[in-house]
């Protein structure tokens, strides 16, 4: 029996944890839920699972959720990033499922580690902004990270009985999201609305726009060199718009690995929270005949800009990729709420990192200092775009 500390647990990602953790009862005790704003889904979400601890985004909300719960064994209600950091580091939780969108992922992850707590990662921007320091917490408490990004759970599953120094490269795929054959006239009309509509998978607002950029492949790529410990030239990426083939490792004698199966998050879920185990999820067989044919092509730089910046943020390191991140966060924010158009994005990004002086990432704090320093020069570059 594993005890669960699910932060994020109204989300895209969290919902689906909760349905694995539902279907193995004799598996999973979930301990603590959190939410950002949705006290409505977290009040259900109490009376189901019946968490010793809860926490949201700040104390009115923390507050207004408290005057609804009636009854008995109710949760302990926290609030704010040091309600989430004391979910993480509960005495009786195993493991962490770090569910959180964006930045605000990082610190009660970052704490679950020290307080020895095995991770379940969704939030890869954890990785992004802080791999070093996260892995070096993470072998110093010998506890395991163990990605949900379905791309990283194929590769994790496409190593298991080999051996790393056999591994050549890795290939992430790529949906190419429903922009993928647009040119760049056409794709700085789109709106928010069309770039929400991911052909393949639903997923939550911030993520779905870094598909449409490929922003998301291109933090995909970091948190693929930290966990997985790669170079960035042994880390590829295709264009494979049928999302079936859901990422593949090359060997040195050629041989090509990859895992596959129907686009839906409970199957990487399952495995990060079994690991290493393949446990039931209830899912179709994937028909193979009825996918059709699989294909893959390059990605281009030119048209997903957001995949060159973030290479180039990898290959420069240091506090760059957290940098990235940052302002990554505020021009998603900016298009969603229609302040910027959908081509805004990677330029604001950019002239971000033109003017940012790289520093080393040594200590939690240099992270958050690289963060907020990305956060308002990309505010302040916002303001000449009204
Ligand atoms: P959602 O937007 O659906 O959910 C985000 C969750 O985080 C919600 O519970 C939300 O609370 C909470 N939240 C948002 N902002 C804050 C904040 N500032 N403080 C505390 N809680 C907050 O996102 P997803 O589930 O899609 O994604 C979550 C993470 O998983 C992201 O890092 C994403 O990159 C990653 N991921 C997602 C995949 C997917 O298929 N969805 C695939 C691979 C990775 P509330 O809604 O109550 O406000």
């Amino acid at each position: 029996m594993k005890n669960l500390a699910i932060l994020g647990s109204t989300g895209s990602i969290g919902v689906n944890v909760l349905n694995v953790a539902f279907a193995h009862p004799e598996k999973y005790r979930v301990l603590a839920l959190s939410a950002g704003r949705n006290t409505k889904l977290l009040k259900k979400q109490i009376e189901i699972f019946k968490p010793k601890a809860v926490a949201l985004l700040n104390e009115s909300l923390a507050t207004d959720l408290e005057k609804t719960l009636v009854g008995k064994d109710l949760p302990k209600i926290f609030f704010g990033t040091e309600g989430f950091k004391r979910l993480a580091t509960m005495d009786a939780v195993d493991t962490v499922v770090s569910a959180i969108t964006g930045a605000a992922g990082l610190m009660p992850t970052y704490e679950g580690i020290r307080a020895g707590k095995e991770i379940a990662l969704a939030n890869k921007e954890t990785m992004v902004m802080a791999g070093p320091l996260v892995l070096n917490e993470a072998k110093k408490q010998g506890v395991s990270i163990l990605p949900i990004d379905s791309e990283h759970s194929a590769v994790l599953q496409s190593l298991q009985g080999h051996l790393k120094e056999e591994v050549k490269r890795i290939i992430l795929t790529a949906s190419g999201g429903p922009f993928r054959n647009m040119t760049r006239k056409e794709m700085a009309g789109v709106t928010a609305a069309q770039a929400l509509k991911h052909p393949n998978w639903e997923m939550g607002p911030k993520i779905t726009i870094d598909s449409a950029t490929m922003m998301n492949k291109g933090l995909e790529i970091i948190e693929a060199k930290w966990l997985f410990d790669l170079s960035i030239d042994q880390i590829d990426v295709l264009i494979h718009p049928q999302s079936i083939v859901h990422s593949m490792v090359e060997y040195r004698d050629g041989s090509i690995i990859s895992q596959m199966g129907i686009p839906d998050m409970m199957i990487p879920i399952a495995y990060a929270l079994a690991y290493p185990r393949h446990i039931k999820t209830g899912l179709p067989s994937l028909d193979l005949v009825k996918a059709g044919p699989l294909s893959f092509e390059r990605p281009d730089l030119e048209r997903f800009k957001c995949l060159a910046l973030a290479l180039r943020a990898a290959s420069v390191g240091g506090s760059m990729p957290t940098v990235l991140n940052g302002a990554n966060e505020i021009a998603v924010d900016a298009f969603l709420n229609k302040k910027i158009g959908f081509l805004d994005i990677p330029e604001l990004i950019e002239k971000t990192m033109d003017v940012h002086e790289v520093q080393p990432i040594d200590h939690i704090a240099s992270v958050m200092n690289a963060d907020g320093w990305a956060r308002e020069k990309t505010m302040e570059n916002l303001l000449t775009y009204a």
